[in-house]
């Protein structure tokens, strides 16, 4: 037997969390700080993203709870189980919370977000797992320590809680399977929108970046946007068409959830290109469309959804780099107490807000 590595720092015995009790009900909760097994982590909790997939279940209710949220986590492990390898008490650490089994059905046609094992959640804070983010301790599950990234030294807590994010917007960039000049429009410069253009401007894309608000223009264009557009602009398909010699757009990101803009992007894609679909994420969300658009005009109409492990590394170089400098995006932080005031702002984005945190410090 292998003794169990010393806690790095005294444990207590109990913790903070904000608890999810029903639709808009999200209380501040003290909880016994979890226990680990032998290949898990405990990881006391730094700062942890707003997210809207959390908003969504939190506003409608559309898990049951009890449940504690936050899955866009940055901490610092405390402990570490008896078998665990390749981590220490006192490293700074991104958190993954959905590992994919890599062998099933959909994982080897690299669909990961079908496959059973990864619709598990494997960080926890308490009751059925959600990612715990929202509370000062979290436990690692160990099929999830693949996903653990270490923070380098100058990097923020706040950039590792990006990690995720960014890797749900690299899954779906990849997804396009573009070509080196392409021209693509991102409607929407909120946070993810504004990692899309980011992303596929480092790929060598042209990108139209549109919305309605100037000030997400302005950064959309030093994210690399070849263009900005006002998302209302009369003129919008005038300059896509000259842009594109006439041609029309490769493929289009809806990085914001408004139906009319499916039609619209189809309309402003060449024959053969792609829609890509990020932020429709309701159910129940019905659109009619002409469906000779994707039969005889070839627009593939896509979806991607959530992240891909096999890019963790990739995504924990673009952001630690700083080559996707995501420090702009952080507009907001909140306490940990006033978690449900960060969520209420996350859900009515004001013009000046874009990605929201948790600081737990
Ligand atoms: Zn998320
Ligand atoms: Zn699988």
């Amino acid at each position: 037997m292998i003794p169990p590595m010393p806690a790095f720092e005294k444990i207590p015995g109990e913790m903070r969390a904000i608890v999810y009790r029903g639709v808009n009900d999200l209380r501040l909760e003290t909880l016994p700080v979890p226990r680990i097994g032998a290949g898990e982590l405990l990881v006391r909790v730094a700062a942890c993203g707003v997210c809207p997939t959390d908003i969504k279940k939190i506003h409608h209710g559309t898990v049951a709870p009890p449940r504690i949220f936050g899955h866009e986590t940055a901490g610092t492990i405390v402990k570490t189980g008896a078998r665990v390898r390749g981590f220490r008490p006192g490293e700074r650490v991104a958190l993954h919370h959905h590992v994919p089994c890599r062998k099933c059905h959909c994982c080897r046609r690299g669909a990961f977000a079908q496959c059973p094992q990864y619709k598990r959640t494997g960080v926890t804070a308490g009751f059925e797992p959600a990612g715990g983010g929202y509370a000062d301790y979290v436990r690692v599950m160990n099929f999830c320590l693949p996903g653990v990234m270490k923070i380098p030294a100058r990097n923020s807590f706040e950039e590792g809680a990006m990690l995720e994010p960014v890797n749900t917007v690299l899954k779906a960039v990849n997804r396009l399977a573009l070509l080196r000049g392409d021209t693509v429009l991102v409607a929407g410069q909120g946070p993810i929108g504004l990692m899309f253009t980011r992303l596929l401007a480092l790929r060598g894309m042209k990108v139209v970046a549109t919305d309605l608000l100037d000030s997400r223009l302005t950064l959309a264009r030093q994210f690399g946007a070849h263009i900005i557009i006002r998302g209302d602009a009369p003129d919008l398909e005038e300059q896509t068409q000259r842009l594109t010699a006439g041609r029309g757009l490769d493929a289009a990101v809806l990085a914001t959830p408004v139906n009319a803009l499916v039609r619209q992007a189809q309309a402003l894609i060449r024959g053969a290109g792609k829609v890509l679909l990020f932020a429709h994420t309701k159910r129940g969300d019905a659109m009619e469309l002409d469906l000779s658009i994707i039969c005889v005009d070839e627009k593939d109409l896509l979806g991607s959804y959530s992240a891909d492990l096999g890019l963790q590394r990739e995504v924990a170089r673009l952001v630690f780099s700083r080559r996707l400098d995501v420090r702009p995006l952080l507009t907001h932080r909140f306490p940990l107490e006033q978690t449900a005031a960060a969520v209420e702002l996350a859900a009515h984005p004001a013009a000046d807000s874009l990605k929201i945190l948790v600081q737990h410090a």
